[in-house]
């Protein structure tokens, strides 16, 4: 079995892990007010960018 030669430094360990985080997701908000992810129809209205693309079921 092949085995590393050194083991790892803390730095080295924390350097590997630092794109291991989950980065907080950009919010924009809806002309009706609602937040909503980019290039996303907003979940509230529907809408994306001023256009109507699904109609909601009590709108
Ligand atoms: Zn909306």
């Amino acid at each position: 079995m092949p085995l590393p030669k050194k083991k790892t430094s803390k730095s080295k360990r924390n350097m590997r892990r630092s794109h291991d985080h989950i980065p907080v997701p950009n919010v924009i908000y809806c002309e009706c007010g609602a937040a909503n992810l980019p290039h996303s129809i907003c979940p509230e209205c529907g809408k994306y960018r001023g256009r109507e693309y699904a109609k909601t079921a009590d709108a």
